[in-house]
């Protein structure tokens, strides 16, 4: 990481590739330590947020001359003292940007495989992501047969999961993106019963009209800004809203200031922000995620989509893309 972008685009030369002499069979393991040959990165849109190193945020900010730091996927190369884990097992973990790291044992969680499943898909639609889309769906949106769900950001990695989940449910579900492409994966692939190009419509007011014409029972806002303050406008009546995050905003330099908030006392809307982390936290969500979406993506009944980019020195250009919309479903960095 090398400059603090601030508040306007984080471009790619805030980042930096360094390469170091490294001989995997030589480096000191303390006992408790492995060694890992990282395979894939998950990039994600928060880490915008930690490149703020002055800004107040959930995660504590990177620091300027060490590596970026992301969900990964490594396998095992070498084990301390003391380690359960063993050669070539796959595991789960918070690791640099880099082809290996160090790792405690007792931070990595062993990777279970199934069948016909990616492994790359424990950091989409089997892992933070997923759990992401579903318990902020379940929890806080309780979908109910017939109900109108309209997702935005629909053809990203916890947008594409949403929409699948409450169209199960026996919702209507309507989704907007950044490209044609993205809308017909919507429409053709993703099941969904309605999409829009947001960049491209009339104005979202009328596209609300056009595709959600009894109103919206559950908005899940993955971008904030203009489309949630457009969107309180065409709110049902008891209408939830899991704000799961506010895209929009990350890189623009003035914050946009909602201007019709008074609708959630017009229309009783539950408005609730939510973190992976705290779901993380509830075992019995845990739970039935991994037994839902599991069975759901073995049996093919949930489309994924994986953007794979190769190679550990195209990651700052692809989380540039990653935040531009260069990506349709989630933003992997194929490592090794
Ligand atoms: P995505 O895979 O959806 O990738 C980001 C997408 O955002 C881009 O592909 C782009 O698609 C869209 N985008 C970029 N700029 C804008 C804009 N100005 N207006 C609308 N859309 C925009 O990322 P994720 O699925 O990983 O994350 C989606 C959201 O969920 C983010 O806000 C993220 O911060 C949040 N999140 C929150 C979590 C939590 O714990 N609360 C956990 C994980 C994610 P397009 O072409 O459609 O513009």
């Amino acid at each position: 990481f090398k400059e603090d972008p601030g508040r306007g685009w984080v471009e790619e030369k805030h980042m930096e590739v360094t390469k170091q002499d490294f001989n995997a069979d030589a480096v000191e393991l303390k006992e408790g330590e492995v060694l890992l040959k990282i395979k894939y990165l998950s990039l994600d849109p928060y880490m915008r947020g930690r490149m703020q190193t002055k800004a107040k945020s959930y995660s504590a900010p990177f620091e300027i001359g060490k590596p970026l730091q992301a969900g990964g996927i490594g396998e095992v190369y070498r084990v301390g003292k003391g380690t359960t884990l063993k050669t070539g097992d796959l595991v789960l973990g918070f690791v640099e940007w880099a082809q290996w790291f160090v790792a405690a044992e007792k931070g990595l969680k062993k990777l279970e495989i199934f069948d016909g499943v990616p492994i790359s898909y424990n950091l989409g639609v089997l892992g933070m992501p997923g759990i992401t889309a579903y318990g902020g769906l379940m929890k806080i949106g309780e979908p109910k047969e017939g109900e109108t769900v309209y997702v935005s950001g629909a053809a990203g990695a916890v947008g594409l999961l949403v929409g699948q989940l409450a169209r199960l449910r026996g919702c209507r579900v309507v989704g907007s993106a950044g490209t044609d492409d993205k809308v017909k994966v919507l429409l053709e692939e993703a099941g969904y019963d309605a999409a829009f190009n947001y960049k491209t419509v009339k104005s979202l007011d009328a596209a609300f009209k056009e595709h959600c014409p009894k109103g919206i029972d559950i908005y899940f806002d993955n971008v904030g800004g203009e489309m949630l303050d457009v969107a309180l406008t065409h709110m049902n009546v008891h209408s939830r809203i899991p704000v799961c995050g506010a895209i929009s905003q990350y890189n623009a330099s003035e914050q946009y200031g909602v201007k019709n908030l008074m609708q959630t006392v017009i229309k009783r809307i539950k408005i609730q922000g939510f973190l992976s982390t705290d779901l993380y936290g509830d075992q019995e969500l845990v739970k039935n995620f991994t037994k839902d979406v599991v069975a759901l993506v073995k049996e093919g009944k949930i489309v994924y989509k994986e953007h794979i980019v190769e190679g550990i020195e195209n990651a700052p250009s692809a989380f540039v893309g990653l935040l531009k919309g260069a990506n349709t479903g989630k933003q992997i960095i194929k490592v090794a």
